[in-house]
């Protein structure tokens, strides 16, 4: 396709144009517009004409290529053909053929030039005959012959004209047509060649006869002639999910059978074997007769979109599965606050059942619903509503987050932890909500309860520092009373810290294995005092159906025991214990006690948290209990060192005193035998006065006797020893005779005797020890209270036991001297003897200390009630001989 050809069809063109004027001066157009546009003359309408109605030889050099180089040509033509005329009819006047070769000329004009140069040329031609050749020459003639003549020519040369402009035009049109043809071949080759989907044109088997670069990487070269039937095996042709692909409905066969396909989307193995996602869309190709004579086919590769469909599926079942694996509720509002979505667990949380028709409710109503409150149970306004603070632009996070109490739908309260943010979209603007809802219901009460354990866990290291502050202990040390106080608080507090049913608090006596029961909580008062009752049996750790129990516990294990299981089921369960936790109290490798805890008859399950906090309230308890027992410890070996000392102190003051006492009859004896010797030298007549100081010397020798009586007694009755030689014998006797003896002795001093009316009282005892003790308690009758004071002796008896007691006015005993007067070597500090005595003053600590002796080895009782300042009565009992199984 050359310029020049471009610039004929443009020209020809404008001829159409110029033509179309030419035919229609008043065109439509010019109706239209008929005040803006004027007429074209019809000159220029004629220039135009000739000069668009020419066209220039292919052969003709490029310079020559302008329009009136056509007509010059076909004026020159015209004169050269009407010479050579000239020259023949001059040459052969015979020849008579005028007009043929300016027709000639004409012809070639028109086939080389085109219309407009051979319309000038047929009249050129007709003038130049008419003028030239037309005898007479070189005039005009307008007779009828040379009208006749030219209108001839004039029409041959028109009709040649039209006809090889109209030949040529046809040439020329079919010329473009071909090359129009060849530019959309070209064009169609190379949309074919770069379209990116794979095109495949079939022959009317279906064999593939043309492929793109796109289809030629899908077929390969080993598949191009496979057969319309073989196709779906050689292709591996399938539908999306994966079954055969029919054949029949392979898009090539319906387009054969004249079908345009579109959309069919299916699966196929690639040259290289990989598995292809495609749309395929086919149509058929008729031939002139309008046969299907082919079909093309268009294989769009959808291997990523599908891919991307099946990732963007897979994205949304894993978002799916991960919103609905959220352990905590999720909730989606919109701007209105109805819910968009909410996850499992948010339906869980708030106890909406599928029927319910909780969700379709206005959001008004669901907040009335679930009641929202703050912490301290207030409720809130639409305005703090978590859900209306995030619609606001609010971010509830981390610290920010809201803590509320909501009322699920079956009525119970929640404590939720509410965080959430705004949803936007593309454009920024907020078109939701999105909440994350926490039950957190149990981390508060852990919280509590921690909150408690510590206040718990302070207050037992409170017992733990501060055990002496009790009221009635002295120096730090507890009574057992107190201990069971303080193990009663820590039960007290292990059942608040944990919020267990019972605790009970065990000691386990670390030689014996014997359990002691210390505390318990829990029990209603009947049934604590049926446990008091039950704590009497005797048992020991290990005694369970379970030995092991022991060892575990002794391991520090702490032990949970299905009371419904063998081998317990068995066992007594007064409380209907379901699952008892038994947990060690150890001080070192050392068990001292048990501390055990249930939930009652329902089934509990013990957290690890539990068990840890209830061995180490276990622990403290053991502390607590192992620390007052040192302090006991302690405390009592304080008081042993201080009974050592006094006792020391008192057998410092007894040597003093022994001696001093000792010496006061030695001395007497001593001077009574120098008086004697000298009177026996001086005077034999003295024997009165002799006979005074040997009765004198004969009284200090027995009470030196008696105090070495005291002594020896005293040395046998530590290892209870003392000699008694029992005899039934009466005891009002006894008591008569040491009274009257008494009497003797003191004969200024009143002494009463109030015996019982039936006379005897038969005993078993040593007589002389019975009235070594009744001759004790006389004497310091008589020596604690003033002479003028009477002492009151009486016998009395019940059913069992003989009673004596001898009663003075006296100075009288504290209570605490009332306990310490009967122990060995106590003399009540300062007291005052106030009778004058003599040698009786002498005294030991030991009188009161033997008489118990005596009386405890006969089987009775001492004692005595005393008022300071008053007097005292001292008694002893002795039982009846009758009563005597064996005296
Ligand atoms: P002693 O031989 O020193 O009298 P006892 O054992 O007989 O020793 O008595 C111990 C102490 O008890 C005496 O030192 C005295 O202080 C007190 N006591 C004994 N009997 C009486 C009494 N009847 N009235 C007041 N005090 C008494």
């Amino acid at each position: 396709m050359d310029q020049d050809h471009m610039q004929t069809l443009e020209r020809e063109n404008d001829n159409q144009v110029l033509l179309e004027e030419m035919a229609y001066p008043q065109s439509s157009k010019n109706e239209q517009a008929p005040t803006n546009k004027r007429a074209t003359p019809f000159w220029r309408v004629l220039i135009r004409w000739f000069l668009t109605h020419n066209f220039t030889p292919q052969w003709l050099p490029k310079p020559w290529n302008h329009p009136l180089v056509g007509y010059i040509v076909a004026v020159l033509s015209q004169f050269i053909a009407v010479i050579v005329t000239m020259l023949l009819t001059q040459l052969f006047p015979s020849y008579t053929s005028t007009g043929l070769l300016e027709a000639l000329a004409v012809a070639l004009v028109a086939l080389n030039w085109g219309a407009g140069p051979s319309v000038i040329a047929t009249l050129a031609g007709a003038a130049l005959i008419n003028f030239i050749i037309k005898v007479p020459h070189f005039t005009w003639s307008f007779d009828a012959t040379s009208l006749v003549q030219l209108l001839i020519f004039f029409l041959v040369g028109i009709t040649i004209s039209i006809v090889a402009s109209q030949i040529e035009r046809a040439r020329r049109n079919a010329e473009e047509l071909a090359l129009s043809l060849e530019v959309e071949r070209s064009q169609l080759n190379a949309i074919i060649e770069t379209v990116p989907d794979a095109l495949s044109i079939h022959d009317v088997h279906g064999k593939i006869v043309r492929l793109n670069p796109a289809g030629r990487r899908n077929t390969g070269p080993k598949r191009i002639n496979t057969a319309i039937d073989d196709k779906q095996r050689a292709f591996g042709l399938r539908t999306l999910t994966g079954e055969p692909f029919p054949t029949k409905d392979i898009p090539v066969v319906r387009a054969l059978q004249g079908e345009t396909v579109s959309g069919v989307e299916m699966r196929f193995l690639n040259a290289e074997g990989q598995d292809i996602y495609a749309l395929m869309s086919a149509a058929p190709l008729f031939d002139i007769q309008g046969k299907v004579d082919g079909v093309v086919l268009i294989t769009h590769d959808i291997s990523a979109l599908h891919q991307a469909e099946r990732e963007r599926a897979l994205r949304a079942s894993e978002l799916e599965a991960a919103f609905e694996s959220i352990t905590d509720g999720v909730f989606l509002f919109n701007r209105d606050l109805q819910i968009i979505s909410l996850n499992n667990a948010a339906r869980e949380l708030l106890a909406i059942k599928n029927s319910s028709d909780y969700l379709s409710r206005s959001a008004n109503e669901r907040m009335a619903m679930l009641a929202m409150r703050d912490e301290q149970g207030q409720l809130l306004t639409g305005e703090q509503w978590p859900m209306s603070r995030i619609l606001k632009g609010e971010v509830l996070q981390g610290p920010d987050a809201a803590d509320i109490i909501v009322r699920r739908l079956d009525g119970r309260d929640l404590e939720l932890s509410v965080s959430g943010a705004p949803v936007r979209n593309q454009e920024g603007e907020l078109i939701g909500a999105l909440c994350i809802c926490r039950d957190v219901t149990e981390r508060r009460q852990l919280e509590k309860r921690t909150q408690a354990a510590l206040g718990a866990l302070l207050a037992m290291a409170e017992t733990l520092v501060l055990p002496g502050d009790s009221p009635g202990s002295k120096s730090g040390a507890l009574t057992t009373v107190e201990v069971n106080k303080i193990a009663h608080r820590i039960a007290e507090l292990t059942r608040s810290v944990l919020g267990c049913q019972r605790v009970s608090i065990t000691s386990v006596e670390p030689e014996t294995n014997m359990l002691h029961h210390v505390a318990v909580v829990g029990l209603s008062p009947d049934e604590e005092r049926q446990w008091l009752a039950d704590q009497q049996q005797e048992t020991r750790l290990g005694d369970g159906p379970d030995p092991t129990i022991a060892t575990e516990l002794r391991a520090n294990e702490v032990l949970l025991l299905d009371m419904t299981q063998p081998p317990f089921d068995t066992q007594p369960n007064p409380y209907h214990i379901h699952t008892l936790l038994m947990a060690p109290m150890t001080v070192g490798e050392q068990l001292v006690g048990l501390l055990s805890l249930d939930f009652g008859g329902q089934e509990h399950d013990y957290s690890t948290d539990e068990i840890a906090l209830a061995k180490a309230v276990a622990k403290l308890a053991a502390l607590a209990i192992e620390r007052d027992r040192l302090l006991r410890e302690r405390a009592d070996a304080r008081a042993s060192e201080l009974a050592l000392r006094e006792a020391n102190r008192r057998m410092d003051e007894f040597l003093g005193m022994t001696s001093h006492e000792l010496k006061t009859p030695l001395t007497s004896i001593k001077g009574n035998t120098q008086l004697t010797v000298r009177q026996i030298k001086n005077s034999v007549s003295a024997f009165q006065r002799m006979q005074e100081m040997l009765e004198s010397t004969e009284r200090q020798v027995k009470l030196l006797d008696r105090l070495v009586d005291d002594l020896l007694d005293i040395s046998r009755s530590q290892e209870q020893l003392l000699e008694l030689s029992p005899a039934p014998c009466d005891l009002t006797a006894i008591v008569r005779e040491t009274v009257q003896e008494q009497q003797y002795a003191w004969p200024n001093r009143t002494i009463t005797l109030d015996l019982p009316a039936e006379g005897t009282i038969p005993v078993s005892a040593d007589a002389d020890r019975i009235s070594q003790v009744l001759r004790n308690y006389l004497t310091n009758a008589l020596k604690y209270s003033s002479e003028e004071k009477p002492v009151r002796v009486s016998v009395s008896k019940d059913q069992e036991n003989a009673r004596v007691s001898v009663q003075d006015e006296g100075t009288g005993l504290f209570p605490d001297e009332q306990a310490k007067i009967w122990e060995r070597f106590y003399r009540v500090e300062g007291a005052e003897v106030l009778s004058n005595a003599g040698s009786a003053n002498a005294g030991l600590g030991l009188g009161l200390y033997i008489c118990k002796a005596i009386v405890e080895q006969h089987h009775g009782s001492v004692g005595v009630e005393s008022t300071p300042g008053v007097g005292s009565s001292f008694w002893f009992t002795l039982p009846l001989a009758s009563s005597i199984e064996s005296p």
